[in-house]
């Protein structure tokens, strides 16, 4: 008998039928003789109408209490899946994260997985229960009160789960056929990942793909747990993360196809290089203009940032104006961070004395990732000159062992993402990603 950890996303769950649809999957899964462990997310937009209702309440709600009221999202998806399975004639059992047992630290809105002690679902499975859990939530270990682990964190308390349970298969069910080479909202032409490493995984989802949250990926590779990012409204195989996509992509083909042609095996190469394009507008931009050019002042600026909690993204320093003496230091952040850090560097400007600060909302960033561009050179070049044929303008470049990024104006993402995707050979020649469900909000 098998483990399998399955994580149904909020447009899966989006309504009545959508949580009829999949309590038949679970109970296939559990008919087919697997033990099996569900994650709910929250019915359709409700997390995010939750927010908006604490908003008209207060311009400011206290974190303790925002909490509780995200978590009941979750709660609502679970007690109704649960009843859905029964209504099959199968036994399940909702829980919320804390009667799964995910202890957290205390931070609310952004809560740390330290502990798993899944003693209660253990006992339901061994009496033959499917286990239905609230994702994206746990109970803090010091405060005892409870925590949310971040927007689209129920993927990482299934990950977390199945690390925790020594489950055989995490399968991420969600409203598109796996994670593709592009948002195909964006590139309708953009082709499915059979199978991606976790490296590469991280790169895409640190650059804005959405498919799979950041801290899932980074769970995953610490636990090694095998992903299986596939959709609910269809019965495709999805995209495998996994250590070793290549050995896993072997055999795969040998098993699922005859001989291919010249032209595919031309496909596989390319596609061995370059992973996929992301891009991301959530970021914002900051400047500090006219930082004195001496040692101790980029550490002076981000040590405020730093007391002020902000994440920071790519950082870029001018070189200085000889005549002046002065330089600029721009860097990028989540745009919900903008205001905060903001605050933080205005306290700062008498010791770091810097002129003025320039904050810029309206940019977007595209990146590029493959592993092969390690030991493959003209990456770049081909990247760059994808983006001049367009006539897109580059704001900042940072890149890494196997991701080139760059931002740009929010206005050119689209574009810029479009030609970069041809550029390196990325168009399958029909429409392979079907968009089922989500508002995309
Ligand atoms: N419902 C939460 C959110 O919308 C968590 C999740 O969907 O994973 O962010
Ligand atoms: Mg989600």
């Amino acid at each position: 008998m098998a483990l399998v950890v399955q994580k149904y996303g909020g447009s899966s769950v989006a309504d009545a039928d959508g949580i009829k649809r999949v309590a038949r999957r679970v109970v296939d899964t559990k008919k087919a003789g697997n033990d099996v462990v569900v994650i709910v997310s929250a019915m359709g937009d409700t997390t995010d109408d939750l927010l908006d209702l604490a908003g008209q309440v207060t311009p400011t709600p206290p974190p303790r209490e925002l909490d509780m009221l995200l978590t009941a999202g979750e709660r609502m998806s679970a007690a109704l899946l649960a009843m859905a399975t029964m209504q099959l004639g199968v036994q399940a059992r909702s829980f919320t994260g804390s009667q799964a047992g995910v202890i957290t630290t205390e931070q609310h809105g952004d809560a740390r997985i330290i502990d798993i002690t899944p003693s209660r679902i253990t006992s339901a499975l061994a009496e033959g229960d499917i286990a239905i859990i609230a994702g994206f939530q746990g109970v803090s270990q010091s405060t005892k009160d409870i925590t949310t682990l971040g927007r689209g964190a129920s993927d990482t308390t299934a990950v977390a789960l199945a690390a925790a349970m020594g489950a055989d298969v995490c399968e991420i069910y969600t409203d598109v056929d796996g994670v593709f080479t592009a948002d195909p909202r964006i590139v309708p032409t953009a082709r499915k990942i059979d199978a991606i490493s976790y490296e590469e995984m991280l790169e895409m989802a640190a650059s804005g793909a959405k498919v799979l949250h950041l801290r899932c990926v980074e769970y995953a590779r610490r636990y090694g747990v095998t992903v299986h990012v596939r959709s609910s409204f269809s019965t495709k195989t999805g995209t495998w993360v996994t250590a070793d996509p290549a050995t896993l992509a072997t055999a795969q083909r040998s098993t699922n196809s005859g001989v291919r042609g010249a032209d595919e095996q031309g496909e596989q190469m390319e596609q061995a290089i370059i992973s996929g394009v992301a891009h991301d507008r959530s970021e914002a931009k900051i400047t500090v203009v006219g930082v004195p050019d001496k040692p101790g002042k980029a550490a002076a600026i981000f040590e405020a940032l730093a007391a002020a909690e902000i994440n920071l993204d790519m950082i870029v320093q001018n070189v200085s104006a000889a005549a002046t003496g002065l330089t600029d230091v721009s860097f990028t952040l989540p745009k919900t961070d903008g205001k905060t850090a903001i605050k933080a560097l205005e306290k700062a400007k008498a010791d770091v004395g810097f002129d003025s600060l320039q904050y810029d909302d309206q940019i977007g960033k595209v990146s590029l990732i493959g592993a092969g561009m390690r030991s493959h050179p003209g990456v770049s070049a081909r990247f760059f000159a994808a983006l001049a044929a367009t006539g897109v303008n580059i704001e900042m470049i940072s890149t890494s062992e196997i991701r080139i990024s760059v931002v740009t104006r929010a206005e050119d993402v689209d574009t810029a993402v479009r030609a970069v995707h041809t550029a390196f050979g990325l168009d399958s020649e029909q429409v392979e990603a079907v968009v089922y469900g989500g508002t995309g909000r």
